[in-house]
């Protein structure tokens, strides 16, 4: 019982470290449990995972929400509250031990496994690093550690700030609605009046200070009501091609970042929280040196030298060019509805051919995208592409918006007259390849992390991920948590129990992140959500990856 916990942890006074594994269990206590998940085997260890449990009888002020992404938000917001109160706590102690860690990395408001609100109660889960000298237990060091987290653990619903949590539920609900609603408005973003979209460098997430204000340009400001805000007012971004184009360091960038980080929805105070990026947007770039597997690539890479075919398509060490059309087709297969494209980012060859080398090249290899966004409108994708130096798009564009002093303006008949008066000689023929996605199933050895000698699995920040004998790259990717890329790790294991040649990977992506067990996954704290398109193309960066294609 946990008033029984701090006379055992005295008792450990002095003890060797590995006495601390009798912590193991529950330890029930009147308004919460207190349960030790994993304990760390010695001081230097990654901290021990403690898990609290609150009774279905005090959370009834918790009960706000209105739909499941407004769960997802209480339980961001809880984990939020507990980091906030346990923040500054913490005991003496060699290596990690002392340490006590709520991991939430960013402004996300993400499904986070060190959250679970269910009927049989509240969890939260974090870390504790148990107290040590050496490798001997602290044993009153601990006791003292553990009677204030005890305290700070009971006081945190009842002194929850209610009006904050109100807020942090409410914009996410009024965020999944907008998103929902997006399509039927013919709209695949939206950014709301008054968003700061610059953050203040590019390792933080806080907002720059002094930033100015999103303005929407009259011609494309739409409005939605939303259950909560009531009306609220932005520049809505239209299906179809969207050009963001401006002179250098007018803020094309920093809108298009924005529109990629848009898929989630952001905690209050962000400066983003109304911007909302169709779900299945996917950023896609240049990388030099990725590997792919099995992708047929003809659409955009064809009829190469010496008759070499790229209707299966692998490489150990793509091209700039070779890269950018496996992420396009890739992210097509995995059932993206919106690519996010920078010009700085893109391999030229893949983006335009001039007419000038329209002329003089005869054996063409490659059908750059300009001659693909026909075929990405009949397939109802839309594409937003940050250009300032390639001109070609412009009569090809539904909408232009040009960047000035990080105001957009449209722009769209403008760059029509522009282009009228100033023909590119370009001819667009028809591709020889159709663009249609082809579906790849993965075999389930692909997932094995224990093909290489020792099966170990270990996010390094943002972007890698250590996966048995492999580093996989995710730095082309978005995930904005390392808790993101170390949830990679469990949902592969899941991947290789589903996965059987047959299945395509967009479905296993889907299948494998249905329902809410992230919490399930492991007993790590600190896994955090993903979507299936992030799922699906961090298994693309798997060298071990192995497919058939398969009819979709
Ligand atoms: P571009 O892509 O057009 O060259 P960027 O988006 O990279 O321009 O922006 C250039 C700089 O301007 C960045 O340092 C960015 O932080 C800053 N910036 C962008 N938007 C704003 C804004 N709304 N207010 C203040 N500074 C901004
Ligand atoms: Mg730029």
């Amino acid at each position: 019982c946990l008033d029984d916990l701090p006379v055992f942890l005295q008792a450990l006074e002095g003890r060797p470290y590995p006495a601390y594994k009798d912590l193991k269990g529950v330890w029930r206590g009147e308004d919460l449990d207190l349960r030790f998940v994993y304990v760390q085997g010695d001081p230097f260890a990654t901290p021990s995972v403690l898990e609290v449990r609150y009774p279905p009888r005090l959370l009834e002020p918790l009960w706000v929400h209105t739909r499941p992404e407004g769960k997802v938000a209480v339980e961001d917001f809880l984990l939020r509250a507990l980091r906030a109160r346990l923040r500054g706590l913490g005991a003496g102690g060699s290596g990690r031990s002392g340490e006590v860690r709520v991991e939430v990395e960013s402004p996300k408001v993400l499904k986070r496994a060190g959250a679970h609100l269910a009927p049989e109660g509240l969890f939260l889960r974090f870390r504790v690093g148990l107290p040590a000298a050496g490798r001997r237990i602290l044993g009153k060091e601990a006791e003292r550690l553990f009677r204030a987290l005890v305290g700070h653990l009971r006081g945190l619903l009842p002194e929850l700030d209610r009006a904050a949590l109100l807020r942090h539920v409410r914009q996410a609900e009024d965020f999944a609605f907008l998103q929902e609603r997006l399509p039927e408005r013919g709209l695949v973003a939206f950014v709301g009046e008054g968003a700061i979209l610059p953050r203040e460098s590019g390792v933080s997430q806080r907002p720059l200070r002094g930033a100015v204000p999103f303005q929407s340009p009259p011609a494309l400001r739409v409005a939605f009501r939303v259950p909560h805000a009531g009306e609220v007012v932005g520049m809505g971004i239209p299906q179809g091609l969207t050009l963001i184009t401006g002179g250098g360091f007018h803020g094309k960038t920093t809108l298009l970042e924005a529109l990629v980080h848009g898929v989630f929805p952001h905690v209050p105070g962000d400066g983003r929280e109304w911007v909302v990026t169709e779900a299945t947007a996917q950023r896609v770039q240049s990388e030099d040196g990725r590997s792919v597997r099995g992708v047929d690539l003809r659409p955009f890479v064809h009829d190469l030298p010496r008759g070499q075919d790229t209707s299966f398509f692998s490489t150990e060490d793509a091209s700039g060019s070779t890269s950018l059309a496996a992420g396009i087709l890739e992210a097509l297969e995995l059932g993206a509805r919106l690519l996010l494209l920078d010009e700085d980012t893109s391999a030229t060859n893949l983006l335009v051919r001039d007419a000038r080398m329209q002329a003089l090249v005869r054996r063409e290899t490659l059908t750059p995208l300009i001659d693909r966004v026909g075929d990405l409108r009949a397939l109802g994708v839309s594409l937003v592409l940050v250009v300032g130096g390639v001109g070609d798009y412009l009569e090809l564009a539904d909408t232009v918006i040009l960047m000035e002093e990080y105001r957009p303006q449209e722009v769209t008949a403008e760059a029509r007259r522009v282009a009228a008066a100033r023909p590119t000689g370009r001819t667009y023929g028809e591709p020889r390849y159709p663009l249609r996605p082809v579906d790849r199933a993965p075999l389930p050895q692909s997932f094995d992390p224990s093909r290489g000698r020792k099966a170990r699995v270990k996010g390094r920040g943002l972007r890698e991920l250590l996966y048995g004998e492999e580093v996989v790259d995710l730095s082309a990717l978005d995930l904005f948590e390392g808790g993101q890329v170390r949830a990679l790790g469990g949902l592969f294991r899941r991947l290789q129990g589903l996965a059987d040649g047959r299945k395509p990977l967009r479905l296993l992506a889907e299948e494998v992140l249905r329902g809410e067990d992230l919490f399930a996954l492991e007993e790590a704290p600190e896994l955090a959500g993903l979507r299936p398109l992030d799922l699906g193309a961090a298994a693309n960066r798997l060298r071990a990856l192995e497919v058939r294609q398969v009819e979709g």
